[in-house]
């Protein structure tokens, strides 16, 4: 892409009542291209008067909004889907020059924002209730009247109030895209409250939204860290908490916001594994390996950074997996050909560098290091072969390009693999075998069930179901389990006499 498609923001402000606002204290943090070093805006951080204002406007725009019959809601929704697309390319370069990604996975995160967008401008069948018509026929106290008077019962679903979204960097457009739309959809007001990382997607995200047509308050945005977010969780007028990123922060965020009386849903961290078995499709299975392990740098919470080879698989998977990373062209995301950008910062290219160092010392083969590529602000596509199972390589969160490859004799020590760890957010099977597939899914322990495929990625018509300790809470966020979360049930009975 040539040429800025975006004029950068030289502060970074917050977003309340509609418009955008600087913090007071003037206290700002730098938003840096990854790729390059350059700082390329400024974000004001916000304090806890801000995320007062914000929870203020919220507040007083709900009752309008709930009230706003849901077809005229979604009106707005449809002309924010119109303008999504017409800054596609805008929203595309923000997000290779703030977070780094390549062009084609900046655009995929785009498009799977819109999909969002989409699925919430069904609110109006989403949100429909039931009737149970006579559920009972009770005696009539009309004089006039011999007949039994019947007894109806309908569930309707209604608005929770003011939904805040605390959301990380690895997905700037699509993660909030997540949250919002299909909250205010349901008439919902709401504040988010992005990765100060990327503060700068999210406020053109919000902006976009207030074009659109959607009124003043109804949805705001705060930058800032834990000091905000832990206001947030507590704050009397807030009554739902969505949460999406590490698992150390998402067990924070749950209990506080919990015993806050918060509803509140935590999308956590991960450690994804892939089983290869020997009977495997070999190009289907390196394709959607190298996909999934490289894929966004490796910052995305369904990485497969895990792959267990099964019998005499290691044969064939192990020269050609290395071979086709070798291939991998390391690059800032809008380069040609780029397949592979930089970490996001440099205490991420810190952890992932500790990691690999790490693995060397547990006595693990490294057969590619990415270390090598000697490139600030980027780590290449690293491989380690025969790692320890109980490692930390095998069993911690990475974040990074790094591929551990561990060895099982059979289906069931590979399942084993799956089953031992505390996240179960996805788990993948290369197989020709049905029988194998099967068992896998059923036994495997994860939320998210790839057979052939590297990123079994759910549409968002269904939830992203995240289990162990990838998600804490009961609704997901997408699909209807975001309907059910965004939402309260009401059930009347009547009769008439
Ligand atoms: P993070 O946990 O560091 O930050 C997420 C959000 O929490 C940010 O807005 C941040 O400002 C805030 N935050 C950070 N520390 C906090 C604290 N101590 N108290 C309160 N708030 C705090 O995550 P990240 O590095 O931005 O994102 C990467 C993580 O997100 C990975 O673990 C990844 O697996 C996870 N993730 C999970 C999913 C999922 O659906 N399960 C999706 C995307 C990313």
């Amino acid at each position: 892409m040539e040429g800025k498609l975006y004029n950068m923001a030289q502060i970074i402000e917050h977003f309340i009542d509609g418009k955008r606002l600087s913090a007071c204290s003037g206290a700002t943090c730098d938003d840096i291209n990854p790729a390059s070093g350059e700082v390329i805006a400024e974000v004001s951080l916000s304090e806890i008067s801000v995320a007062d204002s914000a929870v203020n406007s919220a507040s007083h725009a709900f009752q309008e909004w709930s009230e706003t019959p849901v077809g005229e809601r979604c009106q707005v929704l449809f002309r924010y889907k119109e303008l999504l697309e017409q800054h596609f390319d805008e929203l595309t370069q923000m997000i290779v020059d703030e977070h780094g990604k390549t062009t084609a996975e900046a655009r995929g995160d785009v498009r799977r924002g819109i999909d969002c967008v989409d699925y919430a401008c069904g609110a109006p069948s989403l949100m429909m209730g039931r009737t149970l018509p006579r559920i009972a026929v009770s005696s009539s106290f009309s004089r006039e009247r011999e007949e039994g008077i019947p007894l109806d019962s309908s569930l309707e679903r209604v608005p929770i109030g003011v939904c805040v979204g605390i959301t990380p960097f690895n997905f700037p457009i699509m993660v909030p895209l997540w949250m919002w739309p299909i909250a205010v959809a349901c008439g919902n007001t709401f504040v988010l409250k992005p990765s100060e990382k990327v503060s700068l997607c999210a406020l053109r995200e919000v902006e976009l939204a207030s074009e659109a047509g959607l009124p003043p308050g109804v949805l705001n945005m705060v930058t800032g860290g834990p000091d905000v977010v832990n206001h947030l969780l507590t704050h009397e007028d807030v009554k739902a908490i969505s949460f999406v990123g590490s698992t150390v922060v998402a067990k924070h965020i749950y209990k506080t916001a919990s015993i806050a009386g918060k509803r509140v849903q935590c999308m956590a961290g991960a450690k994804n594994t892939m089983i290869i078995m020997p009977d495997a499709n070999q190009n289907a299975a390196i394709d959607g390996v190298l996909n999934s392990s490289m894929g966004n740098t490796g910052q995305r919470c369904l990485a497969g950074s895990v792959a267990v080879l099964v019998g005499d698989a290691h044969e064939w998977f192990i020269p050609r997996i290395v071979e086709a990373a070798k291939k991998i062209k390391v690059s800032a995301g809008g380069e040609k050909d780029c397949g592979m950008g930089p970490l996001i910062d440099q205490a991420s290219v810190s952890r992932v560098t500790k990691a690999i160092e790490g693995g060397v010392a547990t006595g693990a083969d490294l057969l590619l290091d990415g270390r090598e590529i000697n490139l600030p602000g980027f780590v290449g596509p690293t491989i380690f072969d025969n790692v320890p199972h109980d490692s930390a390589l095998a069993m911690e969160e990475i974040f990074g390009p790094v591929l551990s490859i561990l060895r099982a004799e059979t289906l069931e020590d590979a399942i084993e693999v799956t089953q031992r760890s505390p996240y179960g957010n996805m788990a993948v099977m290369f197989t020709d075998s049905g029988y194998a597939a099967n068992k896998f899914k059923d036994t495997a322990g994860a939320g998210m069930i790839g057979i052939n495929v590297g990123v079994p990625a759910p549409m968002a018509v269904f939830p992203f179901c995240g289990w162990k300790d990838s998600f804490f809470g009961t609704l997901h966020s997408n699909g209807e389990d975001a309907v059910r979360f965004y939402t309260e049930g009401r059930i009347i009975v009547s009769r008439w006499f």
